[in-house]
């Protein structure tokens, strides 16, 4: 039988793993907390006990795969909640431009796309997640050029077993009808809404753990009608589970955009466009006033806050602080592989605790809000707040390790290795650990394949590591005809 375009699903392990001796483990469950020298045990693909290595049940003490937590911390797997990863092959474009003139240099780039491309690129990102501590993540594909589907992306999630929530984008509004794409990059509404129909029919799985779930997500409100945006809430608010995610707020410009062209502002162009209940989670808000984080937080709808991003392309400082003191739920989001050139988790988290803290008050965001924000606040943002973001009984088994002992990164972080994950960031290196539905993703370092770049994978026995030759080679070949042609101007390079 062949293989689908977008792959076939990993099925959940059966057997049993047990982490013990873990010299940290934060639950960010607010009963159990953080503990020291403890145990994890997992069936299958749930967290079945969690607590004190001197707690642990004798039926507990082994497992079919143990690992020792020794000189680690072990914590939730983070929740990316905002990316695209079809930018993981043009990163460093455009350098010294804001939104708008940063698009305008790449669309013609992303033109040239193909969908084994877009499996490439997607693979690309999900590699550095991983590895960075992100066990799920979503993924706005917003662009459609040549044979380019979202089951590219979907193929790369299981080819690499990772937890997916791939959002069906779309722009219809080109130049010609007062959007910024080029005409050439659109699609035709009835076109985009069908293929969401599609997607959500032949991806999206409901059930409690699911490894994939489908949104949907118009670009943003300079590349959409009203329309569009109203007919996809209505469509995926027919099928329970899937959610809406765009761009929103992201700087100056947008105030002005939306001013001019609704004479109103983004509180009341998510009323008048039905995107303001609580399965909608927006991108940046970096210029959400007072009355419309209020309306966020009494709707209980979500921000993916991406600080790198908005810092790269001169957007603004997200009023993080505010939103968080007025109720307003926020995760994090590493956002387009060329708009942060980088996607780590941690990084991120970091970022978004220096960037509060730039004004002058170094109590702005703690540490551990942020890690807060990565991980429940993420799991939060796509409506999985009672099945991921927590190393809590009855929770996925999404679990994440880092090496602090013996490990240069982390020297003099014994009065706190949690923070140290954080504020050492950008030499903490990669995970050592990485469990996703009960699976071993990252095995002491190394990451490992599954499905099809792993075909001799039977279950069992640790399967082989991902051959990374291969897979930058493929970037490098699609990177050199991506780029082909592009101008020093168009880099940006002073
Ligand atoms: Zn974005």
């Amino acid at each position: 039988m062949p293989i689908p375009r977008a792959g076939t699903p990993r099925a959940a392990p059966s057997g049993t793993l047990l982490i013990k001796d873990i010299s940290k483990l934060v639950t960010q469950n607010d009963k159990i907390g953080e503990i020291s020298d403890a145990a994890v045990y997992v069936r299958g693909n749930e967290i079945a006990w969690v607590g004190p290595m001197a707690d642990l049940p004798e039926d507990m003490a082994t497992a079919d795969t143990v690992i020792d937590g020794k000189g680690h911390v072990f914590m939730p797997g983070m929740v990316n909640t905002h990316a695209h990863m079809f930018q993981s092959l043009n990163r460093c474009l455009a350098q010294d431009q804001t939104l708008h003139g940063w698009l305008k240099t790449l669309y013609p780039v992303w033109a040239k796309l193909t969908g084994e491309a877009v499996y490439v690129s997607t693979l690309i990102s999900m590699v550095e997640l991983i590895l960075s501590g992100c066990t799920c993540s979503s993924d706005h594909l917003y662009i459609y050029p040549n044979d380019v589907t979202l089951d590219d992306t979907i193929r790369a999630a299981r080819a690499l077993g990772f937890r997916f929530h791939p959002v069906r984008g779309g722009m219809s509004a080109g130049v010609s009808r007062g959007g910024i794409a080029p005409d050439s990059a659109v699609e035709e509404e009835e076109a985009i809404l069908a293929d969401m129909e599609r997607c959500i029919g032949d991806f999206h799985d409901n059930t409690r753990f699911s490894m994939l779930r489908i949104s949907l997500g118009p670009a943003s409100q300079k590349t959409v009608t009203n329309d569009l945006m109203i007919s996809a809430a209505r469509l995926a608010r027919k099928h329970p589970g899937v959610r809406l995610h765009t761009h929103l707020a992201e700087n100056q410009e947008d105030i002005e955009y939306t001013h001019k062209l609704y004479g109103y502002r983004f509180g009341q162009y998510i009323t008048a466009v039905e995107w303001d209940q609580s399965d909608c989670w927006f991108a940046h808000c970096c210029m959400l006033n007072e009355s419309e984080r209020a309306l966020f937080a009494e709707k209980r709808i979500g921000v993916a806050h991406c600080p790198s991003s908005n810092t790269r392309l001169a957007s603004g400082i997200a009023p993080v602080r505010e939103m968080l003191d007025q109720g307003v739920n926020v995760g994090l989001g590493v956002d387009g592989a060329c708009s942060s050139d980088c996607q780590n988790m941690l990084a991120e988290a970091r970022l978004a605790v220096l960037l509060q803290r730039a004004g002058g008050n170094p109590k702005q965001l703690g540490v551990r809000e942020a890690l807060r924000m990565a991980t429940v606040g993420g799991a939060t943002n796509l409506g999985r707040q009672t099945e991921l973001g927590q190393i809590a009984p009855g929770f996925a088994a999404d679990i994440v390790g880092f090496k602090t002992a013996g490990n240069l990164a982390f020297a003099g972080c014994g009065a706190d290795p949690v923070a140290a994950l954080l504020l050492v960031a950008p030499s903490a290196g990669f995970v050592s650990w990485s469990i996703i539905d009960g699976h071993v993703v990252v095995r002491e370092g190394t990451l490992l394949a599954a499905g099809p770049l792993a075909p001799e994978f039977e279950g069992g026995a640790f399967p082989a590591p991902l051959d990374m030759d291969w897979l930058l080679g493929e970037g490098d070949k699609h990177t050199d005809t991506l780029i082909a042609g592009i101008t020093e101007t168009a880099v940006g390079r002073q």
